[in-house]
């Protein structure tokens, strides 16, 4: 393949058909696609099928693929001819949207896309149809002219996303062969801030606990029996309390086993761009944050696996007084876990520390709920690069490394099922109204969400031998 090559063909084309790619966006918006309302099957099925013509028409191979739920849609580029060496991506989205909400919150309908000031109001503007259809409108641009690919190019866009994609991992697992890719690229979050473009690079796992200390068969008169019997809300109290130390350390053996912490210039970063204390106190209305110590705000909810109480619950709560040992109390637990724990391997130890600490006067009973495991993208991939130097080109100004502080399940699967890294580039605004009424994309932020990909594909082909 040439090197040396410029994005200016594609970027040129694509300049051309600007306003017919927004209409084509917009025909997407007026399907009410959402996946948790069973009225809404033929909707989902109508937008499948649509969407593998949209991908066919771009220059792929396209097919609906169906699932126990909704259908997904594939679509492939085909093997590249004359660079055996070209990587293959996936792009991966998701064509269902949230439920409109109350409808009367909106300032005009949720399926009727209406631009205002140059943005697009409609449900699923920004999460996920605009995000996706930036790659979609990229790769038509790439093949309308004329340029063969640089990379394998596969899509993958489901309908279940925002019900928790129950049956995608089993989509992927019998659709293995297909799917394979080195890359999973997915635009499914948001930039740093209204000028400044973001990769995220990581997102914590999960594991979760409910937790329920017996005691007496029933609630009992606290001046008859207390002090007789263990009070399992006092049990439970001074368990949760074993599990943090003085220094805000999580005090299960082998927690922290695996744990890796970025480099100093990732870590730098992170100092600079990420969650600062004075933005907990304004938004939280708490005065005096606190986490583990020798940690930044910005690293413990980042960097950092935490635990936390969800709930608590025992005896009487009601109006006045009642004085009673209660027969039961009841937690809700759930840790946020970094790249290098197994979320096993911490489920285990969490129960067999809180089963040994817990009295012979008492009965625990623990049940497992979610275990997931984090997920980070690797720092030295070359296509990281790409993609911030594509950014700054189109940005004017250097992209950060993002944290996400919660959990996406998708990230580690397409990892163990098909062994791909996932690089997260979001386009849409950081308050673009998410799962909210008036949820909105930019005409613009589709535009630079084109062209940076243009030159992120750009990117790859010249690295391409
Ligand atoms: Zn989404």
């Amino acid at each position: 393949m040439e090197t040396g090559m410029s994005a200016e063909g594609s970027l040129a084309y694509f300049e051309k058909v600007r306003v017919t790619e927004i209409e084509r966006l917009t025909e997407l918006l007026r399907m009410p696609t959402i996946s948790a309302q069973p009225a809404h099957v033929e909707d989902m099925r109508g937008c499948a099928g649509w969407l593998a013509n949209v991908l066919a028409s771009a220059g792929l191979e396209s097919k609906v693929l169906s699932t126990a739920g909704h259908p997904a849609v594939f679509a492939d580029s085909g093997p590249i001819d004359n660079a055996p060496d070209a990587p293959t991506f996936l792009v991966y989205g998701h064509y269902d949207v949230q439920p409109a909400g109350d409808l009367s919150l909106w300032d005009s309908p949720p399926f009727e896309p209406t631009v205002r000031d140059g943005v697009i109001y409609a449900r699923g503007s920004a999460d996920d149809k605009g995000q996706f259809m930036i790659h979609v409108a990229a790769a038509r641009a790439w093949h309308e002219a004329g340029r063969p690919w640089p990379m394998r190019l596969k899509f993958l866009i489901e309908g279940e996303e925002e019900i928790g994609s129950p049956n995608l991992p089993a989509l992927v697992e019998s659709n293995r062969e297909a799917l394979g890719c080195q890359y999973v690229i997915l635009s499914d979050t948001a930039r740093h801030d209204d000028l400044t473009p973001a990769v995220t690079v990581s997102s914590r796992g999960l594991v979760y606990k409910h937790i329920t200390v017996h005691g007496p068969r029933r609630d009992l008169h606290s001046g008859q029996y207390g002090g007789a019997v263990a009070n399992p809300a006092n049990v439970l109290a001074g368990l949760i309390a074993s599990l943090h130390d003085d220094q805000h350390r999580v005090t299960i053996p082998g927690f922290y086993d695996g744990v890796q912490l970025p480099s100093r210039a990732d870590r730098q970063m992170l100092q600079e761009t990420g969650l600062a204390e004075e933005m907990v106190r304004s938004v939280t209305g708490v005065e005096r944050p606190t986490g583990e110590d020798g940690y930044s705000t910005a690293e413990r909810v980042s960097i950092r696996p935490t635990l936390d109480v969800n709930g608590m619950v025992s005896g009487y709560t009601g109006e006045g007084a009642s004085t009673i040992i209660p027969a039961w109390a009841k937690a809700k637990v759930s840790m946020r876990l970094v790249a290098g724990q197994d979320p096993e391997a911490i489920s285990d130890a969490f129960d067999r520390t809180l089963r040994s600490r817990c009295p012979d006067s008492a009965r625990i009973e623990i049940e497992s709920d979610a275990a997931c495991a984090a997920y980070e993208t690797p720092r030295d991939l070359a296509v990281i690069e790409d993609a911030l130097s594509a950014l700054e080109e189109v940005y004017g100004r250097k992209a950060v490394l993002e944290r996400e502080g919660g959990t996406l399940p998708i990230l580690p699967m397409f990892k163990k099922l098909l062994g791909a890294e996932s690089l997260m580039v979001g386009f849409a605004s950081p308050d673009c109204n998410l799962h909210s009424p008036n949820e909105f994309f930019a005409v613009k932020d589709f535009e630079m969400g084109v062209r940076s990909i243009l030159h992120f594909l750009n990117k790859v082909a010249n690295r391409v031998p």
